[in-house]
């Protein structure tokens, strides 16, 4: 068996044992990895892939993978018309001016995205997205109405990574993660019909099980699949 192979059969036995109520999908994070190690871990049955970088993942990707692929990283507003062509998913709107330019070129060419409201969950500085906060989330969704192109079908939330193994970190790590689960179950309710909201991507490779307990239906991980980054 292979390491990506021992390492994803792993994951799966991990998902199983936190009784989430929802159905959790797995993407695998391929930055920085060859294509075929994400190759693999697609014939192994991940749901999706991430990629963090547009210009990496036209690389890599010449030919589109058999699942959906997402871009995850920030989106530079001269990257937009790659970025549509390339991507299924753009999970990373993390700002109204993307979401403009995004629309602006959808527009012209009649085409449809899907895309993701970016949540900096700990309202980090070295983070882009939005706060975590009701009123900021609506106020976006609310201009949803002016990007008839974009379909906006869930949350990625970031977070802090704790700085050690402490319970008091653990603690303040899945606080956020509550707090952006609920704020995900808010907004959803709310109805808005160009954001049905069905997924919440939330959780990385150290902290995926704290997630899937706050409501996750999207786990993120690299690190945890293919093993420490180069
Ligand atoms: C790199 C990255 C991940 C995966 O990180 P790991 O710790 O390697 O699992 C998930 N989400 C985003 C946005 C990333 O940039």
């Amino acid at each position: 068996m292979s390491d990506i192979e021992r390492n994803l059969s792993d994951i799966r036995e991990h998902i199983a044992r936190t009784n989430a109520e929802q159905t959790v999908r797995l993407m695998a994070v391929t930055k920085n990895r060859t294509r075929e190690e994400a190759l693999l871990a697609i014939a192994l049955g991940v749901d999706c892939i991430g990629e963090n970088r547009v210009q990496e993942s036209r690389d890599k990707w010449t030919e589109k993978p058999s699942v959906p692929l997402h871009l995850i990283g920030h989106l530079q507003t001269n990257k937009v018309k790659y970025a549509i062509d390339h991507f299924d998913a753009i999970d990373s709107i993390d700002s109204e001016k993307i979401a403009d330019q995004l629309e602006m070129r959808l527009s012209q060419t009649q085409g449809l995205a899907s895309a993701m409201i970016q949540i900096n969950g700990g309202r980090e500085d070295s983070k882009s997205g939005f706060a975590p906060d009701l009123d900021v989330v609506r106020r976006f969704l609310e201009r949803g109405k002016s990007w008839p192109h974009l379909e906006f079908i869930g949350i990625m939330a970031l977070f802090p990574r704790a700085i050690d193994n402490s319970a008091t970190e653990k603690q303040r790590i899945r606080k956020l993660m509550k707090e952006t689960g609920e704020l995900w179950r808010m907004c959803k309710l709310e109805g808005y019909p160009w954001a049905p909201l069905t997924v919440l991507s939330m959780g990385m490779s150290e902290d995926y099980e704290w997630a899937i307990e706050a409501g996750s239906t999207l786990i993120r991980l690299g690190t945890r699949i293919f093993g420490p980054r180069a």
